[in-house]
């Protein structure tokens, strides 16, 4: 697409419209955005510069335009703003924001680290320090809370700012909205807020655009148009930009394009922390004991933590007693059935497949590429995928094969077989009774 603006610089050089020097002091500083049909968005190097090009010299490029292509052209010019730039006439729009997920209560440690370092960096130094930030973890591990504590420390330390948060669900649901409107002034207003009309963009749950090819599109050119003017973008989701599938390679180029950071599901002394933080704000009086028990049994997220407490409290107040550990259990028991069956390991799966394939674990490992083994191993892959929270490049890991894009592949054939195969459903079926069997064992 940056075609259409070269040919015209070609067509404006040969055509001797105008002179050498206007070229070389209004033309050439500028730089091409994107086009939207027959809008050609292009960048001014600050506000005058933009002015002056409207007044003076755009009518020159539709007239150019239309001699090399025989198109009528509209020519839209932006310029990167300095984040901190007062815009005093303008209402400024406030994000919808939990306001519960502040810096203040979210509590670091080595599971979330280098997230946490990240997003205070960002929310410090907007579009200065990292840019995009992408983070990326599992279910409840604190990706919106983090995305949104950098929108509560802008809009309270920079109130001049348009910061936008948005979820992926909601961000397509209302571009299909607008686009079956089929009105052009809701098409524009769906982009203008998250492109002329935004500072900051956070935009949670990234991973929901997979599939989505025009959301993709419309996401890629508000992304080019937000990173070029100078704008923060945040965005979370719950893969790797490289594990989500389904994606153009452009648009996962551009949310890996700086810093991406993962959060882990939090170690033991980290989950006894956020307990102990988070009883102590909701009044409740939780021993090192009684936090130290919930915490070794509860190692999946913090969501899970939380709704240990908040039923732990209720509990207690029913009881008119403080926590203690047979109350705990209870709770544990009731929420997560603990006590009654292990978790799926990897290794639990390895030792089902093997065993229904008549084979060693260890020979499902590696690259054999005998087709009863890569059968096996891609039933196990799929397997482990769907039961444990190991992300594809840590299974390509454990497989002892080079590359994740094998355990997506995987994933991908044994969901295919799932739907039309009876035997890889039977197999699938009987494995799964297998590893129910390992859990009772264990
Ligand atoms: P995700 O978006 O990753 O699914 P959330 O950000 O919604 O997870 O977090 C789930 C819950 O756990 C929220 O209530 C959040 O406040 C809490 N939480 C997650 N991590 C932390 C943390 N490190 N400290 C305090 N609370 C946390
Ligand atoms: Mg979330």
């Amino acid at each position: 697409m940056t075609n259409a603006w070269q040919n015209l610089l070609e067509h404006l050089g040969r055509s001797g419209s105008i002179s050498p020097q206007t070229h070389e002091t209004w033309i050439a500083p500028l730089r091409f955005l994107h086009q939207d049909g027959s809008k050609i968005h292009l960048l001014a190097p600050d506000a005058y510069f933009a002015e002056w090009i409207k007044d003076h010299i755009s009518d020159v490029l539709v007239r150019a335009y239309e001699d090399a292509t025989g198109e009528r052209a509209s020519f839209h010019f932006s310029y990167p703003t300095a984040l901190d730039d007062s815009k005093e006439s303008r209402a400024v729009p406030k994000p919808d924001l939990n306001p519960n997920f502040t810096f203040e209560r979210f509590v670091p440690g080595d599971a979330n680290q280098e997230a946490y370092t990240a997003a205070r960096s960002v929310a410090k130094k907007p579009a200065k320090s990292f840019n995009p930030l992408y983070i990326a973890g599992g279910v409840g591990l604190g990706k919106t809370h983090l995305v949104q504590a950098i929108g509560h420390l802008l809009v309270a330390t920079n109130p001049s700012l348009v910061v936008r948060y948005v979820s992926g669900e909601r961000y397509v649901n209302s571009l299909i909205t607008a686009l079956r409107s089929r009105d052009n002034s809701k098409i524009d207003a769906f982009r203008n807020q998250f492109r002329s009309d935004c500072d900051i963009l956070l935009i949670d749950d990234i991973h929901f655009i997979s599939g989505k090819n025009r959301s993709q599109d419309e996401f890629f050119h508000t992304f080019n148009d937000l990173y070029h003017t100078g704008k923060q973008i945040v965005m979370c989701g719950n893969q790797l930009p490289a594990d989500i599938p389904d994606l153009t390679e452009k648009l996962r180029s551009r949310l890996q394009w700086n810093l991406v950071v993962e959060i882990k599901p939090p170690e033991l002394p980290l989950r006894i922390a956020i307990l102990k933080d988070k009883a102590e704000r909701m009044g409740m009086n939780l021993s090192d004991e009684v936090a130290h028990h919930v915490a070794e049994h509860v190692d999946t997220n913090v969501r899970n933590l939380e709704s240990v407490l908040a039923n732990l409290q209720f509990r207690c107040s029913m009881l008119s007693s403080e926590a203690t550990i047979p109350i705990a259990d209870k709770v544990l028991k009731e929420l997560f059935k603990v006590g009654e069956k292990p978790p799926v390991t990897a290794e639990m799966i390895l030792s089902a497949v093997a065993r229904q394939a008549g084979m060693q674990p260890r020979q499902l490992k590696g690259t054999s590429r005998d087709r009863g083994t890569v059968a096996a191993r891609q039933m196990a892959m799929f397997l482990c995928r769907r039961h444990t929270s190991m992300s594809a490049p840590t299974l390509a890991s454990f497989f002892g094969i080079g590359s994740h894009a094998t355990v997506l592949n995987a994933v991908k054939k044994i969901t295919q077989e799932l739907a039309v195969n009876a035997n890889t459903k039977k197999q699938f079926e009987s494995v799964s009774q297998a590893i129910e069997q390992l859990r009772r064992e264990i």
